[in-house]
């Protein structure tokens, strides 16, 4: 099958107000504009942000998506947003299983299996986000924790195009560090060999306009889920520019 092309995902998190999230969308929208990217572009923003981040994307071809989801349709889960939400505010895809929606928030893997199957009932994309910890890194246990979140983590029923992985050791995000290249295409070829054909595997963790090109050249390396730099029009469009 071809190779697709890449996907840059921002993870904006829990960060912005409506004007600067506006801000921000507004500046990667007129460079969307302005020229071919080369490659697909997503911006995660937090709820509260998701509807004007929209309006202020328009026709520009950036996507919009959740950075979580409930896996129910609506009912008494106070605080919750639904799939069906999401997907009524302009959402094309929603992150589900981050590292800090699992250690932060005690999502098991069923629980992120359920998640993914609420997404695919309202259509949108579930970016899947697996990873190891330091330890169980430093424990040689990477693949071992990467290939059992893999299997518990999606439903049957995934094709390339409801469902994204994202590899994120938990240790890279956010802190300056990434695994070696060797590192991160030997997970990347475990993956692809567990999923269906033509699924964009993304690397996520500390991804930036110095490391990206590298990283995004790898096989087996769809994209990337960007958080920090995601959140800096021009470090954001290095990565985009790195992923032609
Ligand atoms: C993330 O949180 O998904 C992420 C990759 O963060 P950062 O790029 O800041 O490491």
């Amino acid at each position: 099958m071809p190779q697709k092309r890449h996907l840059v995902a921002g993870n904006w998190k829990m960060n912005m107000l409506r004007a600067d999230a506006v801000a921000l969308a507004g500046a990667l929208a007129a460079r969307a504009k302005g020229g071919s990217p080369g490659c697909d572009i997503l911006v995660c923003p937090p709820a509260t942000a998701i509807g004007a981040v929209g309006a202020a994307l328009g026709d520009s071809g950036v996507a919009l998506g959740g950075q979580d989801c409930a896996p129910a349709e609506k009912g008494a889960f106070t605080g919750d947003v639904s799939p069906e939400m999401l997907k009524d505010l302009g959402c094309s895809h929603v992150i589900i299983g981050h590292s800090e929606r699992r250690h932060g928030h005690g999502e098991t893997d069923d629980k992120v299996r359920e998640k993914v199957l609420g997404a695919w009932r309202a259509g949108l994309t579930a970016i899947v986000c697996i990873g190891e910890t330091r330890s169980q890194r430093e424990d040689g246990m990477a693949l071992a924790v990467v290939s059992a979140q893999l299997a518990e983590s999606v439903p049957p029923g995934a094709t390339a195009a409801r469902l994204v992985i994202a590899y994120e050791p938990v240790w890279a995000i956010g802190t300056g560090l990434t695994p070696t290249l060797a590192d991160i295409a030997e997970i990347h070829a475990a993956i692809r060999a567990s999923v269906p054909a033509g699924t964009r595997i993304l690397y996520g963790g500390s991804m930036n306009p110095g490391n990206a090109a590298d990283i995004l050249a790898i096989p087996d390396v769809g994209g990337g889920l960007i958080g920090g730099a995601s959140l800096k029009p021009d470090d954001f469009w290095a990565i985009v520019e790195a992923a032609r």
